[in-house]
């Protein structure tokens, strides 16, 4: 039998998928751990997600990635869903166990590994604001507020998705942390804020507006934008310019990535190796 029959499959749903960085990544970590196993896309629409997802088994396929726009729609066709998926209500990672499907979310995770691993950043007592209340927004400060920040603050122009996602996070975190809805950017206390981040869509195009305003920026402010491509929005160049420490989407995108390849594979991903892939494609 040749070894293109035993070769476990992996892939990214989602549509579209065909800038995902993923394939690249994964490729890279099973080539470094010899593992017979190939990442591909899948671009999928919505109206095909129940029969892809019951026909794995006959393709090989041992776990998929999910973006948008199906985090959510994913759920129920899957069998057990993680306390971080519960808690987030979107699903990133399913792993196929026989013929059973399971959900995660590493997408907070891989956030808060990022934070804490490369950057130094430890959210415990920090005080945090989050501009933008969607599906990362909810990732990232569903898992920071596991690591007892002082205070979580959300604003978004949708401000009842704002209100919505402070009350989840009240109720679903009895520790220290105190969490502010803001009615407007203006309160957003920047002076007394130690991490400020972008969850919003704002800077993937060059001719967008900024998410906040430049006299917000200061030095002891770490800024960090969710988006990894372009590498520097117009937020972290005017936050750089006045000294202010930041940082872009990429390492989220690699620890991610990373957990998720620990959940497939049971062995510690080559994250050296996954950096490096991912760096030469941006
Ligand atoms: P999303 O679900 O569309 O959420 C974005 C939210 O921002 C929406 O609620 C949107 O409100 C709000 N918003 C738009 N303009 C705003 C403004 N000026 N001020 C305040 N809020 C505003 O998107 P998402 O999936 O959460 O993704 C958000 C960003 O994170 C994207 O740029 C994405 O590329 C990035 N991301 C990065 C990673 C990574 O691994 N690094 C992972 C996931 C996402 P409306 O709905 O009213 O427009």
């Amino acid at each position: 039998m040749s070894s293109g029959l035993h070769k476990k499959i992996y892939g990214l749903i989602g549509y579209p998928v065909k800038h995902s960085l993923s394939p690249r990544m994964h490729n890279a970590a099973l080539r470094a751990l010899k593992i017979n196993a190939e990442y591909k896309l899948f671009p999928l629409k919505e109206n095909k997600i129940r029969s892809f997802l019951k026909d794995l088994e006959n393709k090989n396929i041992f776990g998929l990635n999910v973006t948008v726009p199906h985090k959510e729609k994913v759920i129920p066709f899957l069998d057990k869903l993680s306390k971080e998926v519960r808690l987030i209500g979107a699903v990133n990672t399913i792993k196929r166990v026989g013929d059973k499907l399971l959900g995660f979310n590493t997408d907070g995770e891989g956030f808060v590994r990022h934070l804490t691993r490369d950057l130094k950043f430890n959210p415990k007592g920090k005080a945090i604001a989050v501009v933008g209340a969607g599906g990362a927004a909810k990732a990232v400060s569903v898992y920071l507020s596991k690591s007892a920040p002082k205070k979580i603050s959300i604003y978004d122009t949708d401000k009842p998705k704002a209100k919505n996602l402070i009350n989840h996070l009240k109720k679903n975190f009895k520790n220290n942390t105190e969490f502010f809805y803001l009615d407007t950017l203006k309160d957003l206390d920047t002076k007394n804020i130690d991490l400020l981040i972008n969850a919003t869509p704002l800077g993937l195009k060059r001719s967008d507006p900024l998410p906040i305003k430049p006299e917000f920026l200061h030095k002891g402010l770490l800024v960090y934008d969710l988006i990894y491509n372009p590498k520097e929005t117009r937020l972290l160049k005017l936050a750089k310019k006045s000294g202010t420490k930041i940082s872009n989407g990429l390492g989220m995108l690699l620890y991610q990535g990373a957990r998720s390849f620990e959940i497939w594979t049971g062995r510690i991903a080559p994250i050296n190796i996954m950096r490096k892939s991912i760096m030469e494609a941006i």
